[in-house]
């Protein structure tokens, strides 16, 4: 009678292939192992036999993708003896942090911008007790704040720039590949700071080599040697959509005022800038855009359609997919990843811009209940 393991997270699961001692006391909220999720109703509407399939990284523990790097980030940060995290964050990371530190038992501190992080992040990060710095300024200011203080100050930093963050966000990529038995044709995902791309660059990578192949210019060095299992030949293509008001890889170079209702991805100065360019032309993949408008129409559609429920800044990933899928970039046949970074929860009062006149109110009788049903059942 074959016993299945209880799971625990993906250090526990991953361990040999994360820069972890074999001892180390591991911080996990069960992150990982989230659904691999076929699209059956949208792609019907494409006119292209594409196989679509989205990663819901909305289901991790605090609702994001985050949490795949802040077990290993919070679990290296203590085995360190740090007491207290710090991260710049458009809400998820600062959410991903405040419940990953409250789990170890130590301090967060995290710096919000100025009126623009979605509620349910913000709720969060105040429920797991971090301190929560909102701060007269952008993400971007955020950041440079982060690390010069992290150099004056014994605080751990937990933004993507720490090593430890790519080194678990990139277990989705081998997540990918186990359910699916092969290798994408396609990774399509949201693009902010760009260290998601990376990360799962760096996993699909170390997957596709071997020890002796050149090592991939989008590896963030940690003091250990890049764990290459060269098991699979081949590498998807990384293709990576922002938003038109914060679209730095479209640019050229990065953008001041960065604005979108995506505010996940309101980011105008990435700072894993020279590894997602890697990623993306190791690959052969690209960059676009989509407008608040295309992400919005979408994230209606995935919920509406196909009853997945994404935040703005995960719909752009589909968002840029579909329209690529329908011009033929992406070719008929191609079978499709797209990450769906955070869960449509996180931001409630986007969803009720949406929901405008979709709710009637009636009288509280079995006759008008009825009147208002049948009309809609035609
Ligand atoms: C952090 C985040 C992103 C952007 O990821 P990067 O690694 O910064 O490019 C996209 N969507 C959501 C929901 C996020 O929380």
């Amino acid at each position: 009678m074959p016993f299945r393991t209880r799971y625990t997270g993906l250090v526990n699961k991953y361990h040999d292939r994360l820069p972890l001692a074999d001892d180390v006391r591991v911080v996990s909220l069960g992150e990982g192992a989230t659904p691999l999720i076929r699209l059956n109703n949208i792609p019907r509407t494409l006119g292209s036999n594409v196989d679509l399939y989205v990663k819901y990284e909305g289901l991790n523990p605090t609702g994001s993708f985050k949490d795949r790097g802040m077990t290993v980030a919070v679990t290296h940060a203590v085995s360190e003896g740090s007491e207290a995290l710090i991260c710049a964050s458009t809400g998820n990371t600062s959410a991903s942090a405040a419940a990953y530190a409250a789990r170890a038992g130590i301090k967060a501190f995290v710096l919000i911008p100025d009126g623009k992080i979605a509620l349910g992040k913000l709720a969060q990060a105040i429920m797991h007790g971090a301190t929560v710095l909102q701060i007269r300024g952008n993400f971007d200011d955020g950041m440079r704040i982060v690390k010069e203080l992290a150099e004056q100050a014994p605080v751990s930093i937990v933004n993507s720039v720490n090593p430890y963050r790519l080194q678990g966000q990139k277990t989705a990529a081998f997540e990918i590949v186990e359910e699916l038995e092969r290798v994408p044709d396609y990774h399509c995902l949201p693009v902010g700071n760009a260290g998601n791309i990376t990360a799962h660059w760096m996993g699909y990578s170390e997957l596709a080599l071997g020890p002796h192949d050149p090592p991939t210019a989008a590896y963030l060095p940690c003091g250990h040697r890049p764990f290459h299992s060269g098991v699979v030949r081949e590498r998807p293509r990384m293709v990576g959509y922002q938003a038109s008001g914060s679209a730095p890889f479209l640019r050229g170079g990065a953008v001041s005022e960065p604005e979108t209702v995506a505010t996940a991805i309101r980011i105008g100065n990435p700072q894993s800038w020279d590894y997602a360019w890697a990623a993306s032309s190791e690959s052969g993949g690209w960059f676009d855009e989509l407008t608040d408008e295309e992400i919005l129409a979408t994230q209606r559609m995935l919920a509406d359609h196909e009853g997945i429920f994404c935040e703005p800044a995960s719909a752009a990933s589909v968002a840029g997919t579909l329209r690529d899928v329908r011009s033929g970039r992406i070719e008929a046949g191609s079978t499709v990843v797209c990450t769906l970074t955070g869960h449509g929860l996180k931001d409630p009062d986007v969803a009720k811009q949406h929901a405008d006149g979709a709710v009637s109110t009636v009288d509280a009788t079995t006759g008008a209940v009825k009147d208002a049903i049948l009309g809609r059942l035609s």
